[in-house]
């Protein structure tokens, strides 16, 4: 479904990026694991369109995105929940999931994907005329993935969803994701909470100084011993 091959990307004149490859396959939850500073960010806004890429190729369901511009890229059913959640705080919950509507095909069917979104995120529901920005920060993060899903995402990327969260708040999270991929949205996950996300993940990539050093499933990632020590702390 998504193919990165060799890309190269950085900023101004710093590379970040030097060959990343990596594939995400229909129904798959992947993820992008790695240190601070390693650039999965960075891979992850080239792969949108949101910073170019000075090599290598994009392909998203058989078709070239290197090139595109970001709201094309999203046209097509990329959707990324970007790092910090980002919400619009002094709109109300479910004005903010509307929002999350704005692409074209996907504002036609709106309510019916609203009543379907909600279905996923019961604790949205109950929130949906409060001021985002009166929410905790698990809940925020609740809605800014639930905005992400009315879309209609083909591919969902979320970027640090258990970012800032308590132990509590991220295994509820993760639950979530768990959802969303079981309902077939194929899922992107980049995160510094390799345990968790490995658990979770039919496979995983490690990114150290932008570039890809080991992969596989989820579960012989966290048994490899390089990951163990560098990643999990034993
Ligand atoms: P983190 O978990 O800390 O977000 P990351 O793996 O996502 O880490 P990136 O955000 O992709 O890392 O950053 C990779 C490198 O690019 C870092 O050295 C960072 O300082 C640099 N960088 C990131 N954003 C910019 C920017 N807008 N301008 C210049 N350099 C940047």
């Amino acid at each position: 479904m998504l193919k990165l091959r060799d890309i190269c990307a950085g900023y101004g004149k710093s590379e970040v990026l030097r060959g990343v490859s990596l594939d995400v396959r229909q129904g798959e939850v992947v993820t992008l694991v790695g240190a601070n500073g390693a650039g999965k960010t960075t891979t992850l806004k080239a792969l949108c369109g949101l910073i170019p890429t000075t090599g290598g190729s994009v392909e998203f369901g058989g078709e070239k995105l290197s090139g595109k511009a970001p709201h094309e890229i999203v046209e097509l059913g990329v959707i990324m929940v970007p790092e910090g959640r980002q919400l619009f705080s002094f709109l109300t919950v479910q004005e903010n999931l509307l929002m999350g509507a704005y692409k074209h095909s996907a504002r036609r069917a709106r309510d019916q994907r609203l009543a379907e979104v909600l279905q996923i995120f019961p604790r949205v529901k109950e929130r949906l005329p409060q001021l985002a920005g009166s929410l905790s920060g698990g809940e925020q993060q609740m809605v800014a993935i639930a905005r992400g899903m009315m879309a209609g995402p083909k591919l969902l990327i979320m970027d640090e969803p258990s970012l800032g969260l308590s132990p509590l708040l991220v295994e509820q999270m993760f639950e979530v994701v768990r959802l969303v991929a079981s309902r077939g949205t194929t899922v992107l996950l980049v995160e510094q909470n390799v345990f968790h996300t490995l658990k979770l993940a039919d496979r995983g990539y490690v990114l150290e100084n932008g570039t890809i050093t080991l992969t596989g499933t989820g579960t012989e990632l966290l048994a490899n011993p390089h990951v163990r020590r560098a990643y999990l702390g034993h």
